[in-house]
């Protein structure tokens, strides 16, 4: 915890400075133009992948960048897309996969999740990737081929949510979806193809 402290001193010390013009700014204005969605993964931080400042992104990180469908009742992650999207007016929304996700190795190599029921029923909302994801080709990582598909099968929950359906069809808003390899640092951008068409 010591370093935690020491890095805030340090931001206090030498960061902040040499943004306080920035910062003088932001205390009175929220206006980021894209909504990152990633996983809550420690090694996927959005900001340093991106090269953003504070101000730019509006950030919802969940276990697998898992985004439930659509669906009555209260729900933190649709809040937040429908305070994005409504409220603050998001152009771009990007769904962040990554490489060596723990949540889509459970499930694509079957772990036995029945000592975390919360993450079991978390991960129920990846079924539609899981099914999704046919057969790996020979040589394929079976991890890497789920991770891909899961980021598709997010993008279609995604447009279930009122407001980003009434964003997508004003042309408002675009969806991306994107795969960031840690060992590598490189972000794979998936076909714009295979984020979901909504029905003419
Ligand atoms: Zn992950």
């Amino acid at each position: 915890m010591r370093h935690l402290s020491e890095g805030v001193d340090r931001f206090q010390r030498e960061v902040f400075p040499a943004k306080a013009g920035l910062f003088a700014h932001l205390a009175a204005t929220h206006q980021p133009g894209t909504l990152f969605i990633g996983c809550s993964d420690a090694r996927v931080v959005p900001e340093l992948i991106t090269q953003t400042e504070p101000g730019e992104l509006f950030v919802i990180r969940t276990a697998g960048n898992l985004v439930p469908a659509h669906s009555p009742g209260a729900d933190a992650v649709a809040a937040g897309i429908e305070y994005a999207v409504a409220v603050l007016g998001v152009r771009d929304i990007v769904i962040c996969g990554h490489s060596g996700c723990g949540a889509m190795t459970a499930l694509a190599e079957g772990h036995d999740l029945t000592g975390t029921p919360a993450i079991a029923d978390w991960l129920r909302h990846a079924d539609a990737s899981r099914a999704r994801t046919t057969a790996p080709a020979a040589g394929e990582d079976p991890v890497a081929a789920l991770v891909r598909q899961n980021v598709a099968a997010q993008l279609a929950n995604l447009a279930t949510h009122p407001s980003v359906a009434r964003a997508l069809a004003a042309d408002d808003v675009r969806l991306h979806g994107w795969v960031f390899d840690i060992s590598t640092g490189t972000v794979d951008e998936l076909d714009t193809a295979a984020r979901p068409v909504l029905a003419a």
